[in-house]
């Protein structure tokens, strides 16, 4: 029986799953650290284990999705943000297919998640898809009639380096790319860590920022309303150029209600008109689940 590997290369963690290409079922499951901040040769021994990890016999191909540029047609991870310098210009396709001796295809994890959105997912009935992969940066991807919209270079669906107006805070929080005014640095995880440190001066991960808020906690509750109305201005400037049938949010952040609900709520008040205010937006169900087939995914084409 064929599988395919799958692999979700974050900055924290590479999560990988044995797919059984008939089924399209996910049968075997790995998840282990990233070390992105490491060098080159440990996060790429990393990337070995996973894919060691699932091994079986008549593996057909593997596929791989990325947090960074990737050309796809060389199987080139180009630059990715939160990894260590040395995680440049890596062609991860060659060296993988040469210690692997299987086809390699690579991809940005965002395309990727969007694109198993709108196979297996909440947009599996529609055809001009938007996923948004909100966790600690904001990644974006577009799917048209089940197919990655790439742009010139494969960059398409940048959306959290988009510009959006900050002027109603009074401190500027900057992006890990290292400008300003960008979606990402006001509206992700890392904008709710920066937020709430600003207001108390420590240091507090999102689970805790939530619970407090969810307890009532004041700060916490002051944080999350920012970040709604950020989030609702990304959401409806995308809406505005592209008009989507469907935005798919997904990552580690979109498990926060008190945040996601109000934002798709705000959104719908900034559009123009209200033909605009019939794209659904919806909640990823496919969960971790989406990075791995998605990136089984592009091993078809
Ligand atoms: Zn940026």
């Amino acid at each position: 029986m064929p599988y395919i590997i799958g692999l979700d290369i974050g900055a924290t963690k590479i999560r990988g799953g044995l797919i059984e290409k008939k089924r399209k079922k996910i049968i075997k499951r790995i998840e282990l650290p990233t070390q992105a901040k490491k060098t080159k040769q440990i996060v790429l021994k990393n990337i070995f284990h996973a894919v060691e990890g699932l091994w079986t016999k008549n593996i057909e191909a593997i596929g791989i999705g990325v947090a960074g540029q990737v050309d796809y047609k060389k199987g080139l991870v180009l630059r990715a943000a939160n990894f260590s310098p040395s995680f440049s210009n890596v062609p991860l396709g060659k060296i993988l297919n040469r210690k692997f001796k299987v086809p390699v295809f690579i991809d940005n994890d965002a395309h990727l998640f969007t694109l198993a959105e709108s196979v297996y997912g909440e947009a599996q009935k529609h055809k001009f898809v938007i996923g948004i992969t909100l966790g600690t940066g904001i990644g974006g991807g577009i799917v048209i009639n089940k197919k990655i919209y790439r742009g010139m270079n494969n960059a398409a669906g940048e959306v959290g380096h988009m510009i959006i107006d900050t002027s109603s805070l009074k401190t500027k929080l900057r992006c890990g790319c290292g400008k300003g005014n960008h979606w990402e640095a006001y509206a992700s995880g890392q904008a709710m860590v920066k937020l709430y440190k600003h207001f108390t001066g420590r240091n507090q991960n999102t689970f805790k920022i939530e619970e407090e808020a969810k307890g009532g906690g004041e700060i916490a509750r002051t944080v999350i309303n920012i970040m709604v109305d950020f989030l609702a201005q990304g959401l409806a400037n995308i809406i505005h150029i592209l008009n989507p049938e469907i935005i798919a949010i997904g990552g580690g952040l979109s498990r926060v209600d008190i945040l996601i609900r109000p934002a798709i709520y705000e959104t719908k008040k900034l559009l123009l008109y209200p033909s605009l205010a019939k794209t659904k937006i919806v909640k990823s169900k496919l969960g971790q689940d989406a990075g791995i087939l998605g990136a089984a995914l592009i091993t078809r084409t």
